[in-house]
Order: C-alpha cells, then sequence, then structure tokens
C-alpha cells in the first residue's frame, strides 16, 4: 500500500506563520489583499476561487473579487488589469485561467505588475523561474508540487523526475523547479512517443496532463512517486485525477490523493505569496 502524501499537513505548515504576519501587517496599517479576476462562471475558475477565498479567510489575507462577463473584450480584461495595478490596496492578483481567447490572456499576463503577480504569471516571474534570478513568484501549483516533496523528505538530487503536461501553469515551471533541485527532468506532452515507457522510467512522476484517469498501471512501476496534479469530476460525480488512483496505488510507493493533494497546498502557496509581496510593500 502506497503512503499518501496528503496535502493538508503541507498547507498546514504553510499557512502556520501566516496569520501571525497578517495581524503584523494590519498592525502597521496594512491588510494584505488579494484581487481574484474572474471572467464568466466556469464551474472549475468558481470552486478554485472559493478554496482561494477560504485558505484567505484563514490566514488574514482580504479578497477582492473582480468578476467580468463571459465574452468580455480583451480591452475590458486589460482595464481591469490596469485598475488592480493601480490599487494601492491590492497586493497581488489570481487571475483564473485558463480564458477562452489565449492571445487576450497572455496580453493580460504581460500587463500586469510583476510585484503583484503572486501566482506567476508574468513574463518577469516566468524569468525568474527559468534563471533562478530576480523576485518572481512560481506559479503556485508548480511551487505546490515542490512543497509536497519537499515536506515530505522526498529525494530529488540526481532523481530522474518525469512531468506529463508542459503548460506555463504546471508542466513547464514545475520542470525547471525540479531541475533547480537537481533531478535530471524529462518533460513529456501530447506528442511523446511510448508515454508510458518514459513515466515507468521516473522516480518521481509529475501528471498534469489534465486527461482524468490516463495514468494507468502501466504507467508505474514499485518504488515511484507519483504527484497528481489533475482535477476533474468524473461520471459519478466524483473528483478525481490525472491518475487512476485503484490501478497505480497499490503499485507505487507514495501517492498524492485527488481531492485531498496538491489543490489543498496550492492555495496555502497563494496565500503565502500575497502575505509576502504585502510584507515587501512595508
Ligand atoms: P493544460 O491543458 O494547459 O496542459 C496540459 C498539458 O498536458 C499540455 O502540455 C499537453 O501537451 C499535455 N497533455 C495533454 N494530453 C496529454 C496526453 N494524452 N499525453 C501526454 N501529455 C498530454 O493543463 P494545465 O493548466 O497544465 O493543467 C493540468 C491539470 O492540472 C488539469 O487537470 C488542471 O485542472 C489541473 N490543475 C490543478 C491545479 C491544482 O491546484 N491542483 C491547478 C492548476 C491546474
Amino acid at each position: 500500500m502506497a503512503q499518501l502524501l496528503k496535502g493538508a499537513p503541507v498547507a498546514a505548515a504553510l499557512s502556520a506563520e501566516l496569520a501571525n504576519r497578517s495581524d503584523a501587517l494590519k498592525a502597521q496599517g496594512v491588510t494584505p489583499t488579494l484581487a481574484i479576476l474572474r471572467v464568466g462562471e466556469r464551474p472549475d475558475d468558481i470552486s478554485y476561487e472559493t478554496g482561494a477565498v477560504k485558505r484567505c479567510e484563514k490566514t488574514g489575507i482580504a479578497v477582492k473579487k473582480v468578476l467580468l462577463p463571459a465574452g468580455s473584450t480583451s480591452e475590458e480584461l486589460l482595464k481591469a488589469v490596469r485598475q488592480i495595478n493601480g490599487d494601492p490596496a491590492v497586493h497581488g492578483c489570481l487571475m483564473l485561467r485558463p480564458l477562452p481567447d489565449a492571445d487576450a490572456e497572455w496580453a493580460a499576463c504581460c500587463m500586469l505588475s510583476p510585484e503583484k503577480d503572486v501566482d506567476g504569471v508574468t513574463p518577469s516571474a516566468l524569468g525568474t523561474v527559468f534563471t533562478g534570478r530576480g523576485a518572481g513568484y512560481p506559479p503556485c501549483t508548480a511551487q505546490a508540487c515542490m512543497e509536497i516533496l519537499s515536506y515530505y523528505g522526498i529525494p530529488l538530487d540526481g532523481k530522474r523526475a518525469v512531468v506529463i503536461g508542459r503548460s506555463l501553469v504546471v508542466g513547464r515551471p514545475v520542470s525547471m523547479l525540479l531541475q533547480r533541485r537537481n533531478a535530471t527532468v524529462t518533460m513529456c506532452h501530447s506528442r511523446t512517443a511510448d508515454l508510458p515507457a518514459v513515466c515507468r522510467e521516473a522516480d518521481v512522476l509529475i501528471a498534469a496532463a489534465g486527461q482524468a484517469g490516463m495514468v494507468d498501471a502501466s504507467y508505474v512501476r514499485s518504488g515511484q512517486v507519483v504527484i497528481d496534479v489533475g482535477i476533474h469530476v468524473n461520471e459519478a460525480g466524483k473528483l478525481c485525477g490525472d491518475a487512476a488512483f485503484d490501478a497505480v496505488e497499490p503499485v507505487v510507493e507514495a501517492i498524492t490523493p485527488v481531492p485531498g493533494g496538491v489543490g489543498a497546498v496550492t492555495t496555502a502557496v497563494l496565500a503565502k505569496h500575497v502575505v509576502e509581496a504585502a510584507e515587501r510593500c512595508l
């Protein structure tokens, strides 16, 4: 039976000091504040937003929702970003993605003030992830994977890490962060040949393909650690990940559950970034 790498204790450790730090900021007249920018009413976005708001409540962070109707133009989106940039009460911005218009999304990412970029969306933050230099924050989900690996003491130095997915949100940044911890990283994608064979070579397998239950028993072997980033609702209406948990869990050494794994840690990383961004303002 695999060790369950639950997110709750990792999130608790990350959040432990945050409420105190928020109080200290408030005593100096600064309320750490997160703007959440959402376009439309996608259930995935609303569910992530709900988790983020709860985490902010627990850690003394105020939330300002900026809601645009589905079908908003790129100009309207950029105007909202400009307002967030210009609002001195806001220290961080979470833009719920993906947006239907990828070009508008990238333009908004480029426009956001780097000092308010608590989710690693700006070219500047991605530059920090890539170079290890600068003050940018990594994307919260990618960082959440790293926090789980650190918390559970999973060795990375000299280990083989395989990442399924090459998005800017998860796959690419987590590959860079793993590399920085001296793992030998293979980044896979939808055109990777014989993906199960590549995955079986991993010591640490990060599944971020966005395909429910794709990682089955043929992708894994004993001794592996699996970090499942995927979040989906299956036919039975239950949350599940990219890994077919019942098939994978008996084979591997450790695995994150879905729900209760990476998602729980992502909002804690976000809260930490917001408090840090507010502290930097002082
Ligand atoms: P995305 O769709 O932008 O990227 C998916 C990547 O996986 C792409 O690079 C694609 O090439 C690759 N891919 C898709 N199908 C594949 C296949 N069959 N074989 C190999 N590679 C394949 O998705 P994303 O934004 O990176 O998110 C990935 C998953 O993580 C989604 O399920 C999303 O809901 C979830 N997610 C979770 C959190 C969290 O906090 N836990 C946060 C963000 C995203």
